[in-house]
């Protein structure tokens, strides 16, 4: 099956918006089996576009179209699209009673041109958009399809992933198994350039690449008939993927960091405290944030001050004062006293300088010490990240939790 894509919008043309959504969508097909050879980026104007919607219906079995969906006269693509296909639009009472209903819902009126995105071909297959107010849709033509979607990437993507790519698989006879490697320590460009064969000759299954803040996750794609294909097909790649990266795949199922050591300790019945300054109870909350996590969470310290360290977690004044609350010493005596008045296995602290200001010679902001205390000692880190403030506190939140995923001690 071929599909060809059409973004519509003089916005993409003029170079203010990037084309997000064509990247987004050509990433999306690449494991089905559906073959993209065309893309077209056509600005808001009726006569281009009709062009555009005849020259990929003329070469193509499905084609796309994102944008312009919206109420005001120069969002025409339904009308256009509708048109070439020889459609005629009318209301679609259910539609626009449910755009009533949203508008009311935010407290809005509805303009009367609203009503333009309530009207569809009377057999056109309607996709809800929950993010916003233009529904999509799917127009059937002697066996070709033109779907419909609205511009903005977060109502797109969801009716891509929900309705649209369900629609393109059963028409194309395929379907599609997946499953994710989280990879935490190794940065996106290293991970695809020690895979890069894997990468460069794999068909089916696919392995596509996703970078957020520190983690890189790999989503390894089967066409396949059934689950069980799908499996047969993924589990060669995830095996021959971890034994390339090492230890620094830390779960294969798609679970985040948190979960994995929210499972650990649950599976391995381990309790854990946490000694918190420059994370400022962000280390605790990933912990909290999964049900079930009194079953290990004991404690967590929000010790920002040195006299919070002092009083609370018995760090010593002498460090304080030579070294500095931004040190190895200080973490490990953090890590050390939450874990002696808590009483638990585990203890994990952080302190850093999470910028934008402060810092000190040889300790510029984004330096931070994590610690971990057990029973068979206590192991410090020190790290030197970078970005905004959020970011190097979220760093340094994934950092603690791989240091932890790391050592605990599994039966
Ligand atoms: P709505 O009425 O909900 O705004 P629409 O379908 O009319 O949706 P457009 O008016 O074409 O959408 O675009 C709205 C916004 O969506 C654009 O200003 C832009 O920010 C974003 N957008 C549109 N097309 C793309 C694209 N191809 N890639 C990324 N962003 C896009």
């Amino acid at each position: 099956m071929i599909a060809e894509l059409i973004c519509v919008g003089t916005e993409l043309l003029m170079g203010q918006v990037l084309n997000t959504n064509a990247h987004f969508i050509a990433k999306e097909l690449a494991p089905s089996g559906i073959d993209m050879y065309h893309q077209i980026v056509v600005g808001d104007n009726p006569k281009r576009l009709t062009e555009a919607v005849e020259t990929a219906l003329s070469r193509a079995d499905v084609v796309l179209l994102s944008g312009g969906l919206g109420p005001t006269d120069d969002d025409l693509t339904k009308e256009t699209v509708a048109k070439a296909l020889g459609k005629e639009l009318v209301l679609f009472d259910d539609e626009w009673d449910k755009l009533q209903r949203w508008f009311s819902s935010k407290g809005r009126t509805i303009a009367p041109n609203n009503k333009k995105q309530a009207m569809f071909p009377k057999d056109a297959i309607i996709l809800d958009n929950p993010n916003g107010t233009a529904p999509g849709c799917i127009m059937e033509s002697d066996g070709k399809a033109a779907i419909l979607m609205p511009g903005p990437p977060r109502e797109l993507q969801p009716m891509f992933r929900n309705h649209v790519l369900p629609y393109l698989l059963k028409k194309s006879g395929h379907r599609l198994y997946s499953r994710e490697i989280r990879i935490f320590g190794m940065g996106e460009s290293d991970v695809t350039y020690r895979l890069d064969d894997l990468i460069k000759n794999q068909t089916n299954p696919t392995i596509a690449p996703y970078a957020k803040t520190g983690e890189v996750t790999l989503r390894i794609t089967a066409r396949c008939q059934n689950e069980a294909e799908g499996e047969a097909l993924v589990a060669p790649t995830i095996e021959t993927i971890k034994a390339t990266l090492g230890d620094v795949v830390y779960d294969t199922d798609g679970h985040e960091l948190a979960e994995v050591c929210h499972k650990m300790l649950i599976e391995n019945g381990k309790t854990l405290a946490v000694a918190e300054s420059c994370t400022g109870g962000r280390l605790a909350d990933a912990f909290i944030n999964y049900p079930g996590s009194s079953a290990y969470f004991m404690e967590g310290d929000v010790t920002y001050s040195n006299d919070a360290k002092m009083r609370c977690l018995g760090v010593r004044a002498e460090t304080l004062d030579t070294v500095g609350a931004v040190s190895e010493e200080c973490a490990r005596e953090m890590a050390d006293g939450c874990r002696r008045h808590a009483g638990t296995d585990y203890a994990l602290s952080t302190t850093g300088y999470a910028g934008p200001d402060g810092g000190e010679p040889g300790k510029p902001a984004g330096t931070v010490f994590i610690a971990l205390a057990s029973e068979t000692g206590t192991i410090v880190k020190r790290l030197n990240l970078f970005g905004d403030r959020s970011r190097i506190r979220h760093s340094a939140v994934l950092n603690a939790l791989d240091l932890l995923r790391r050592n605990i001690c599994t039966k």
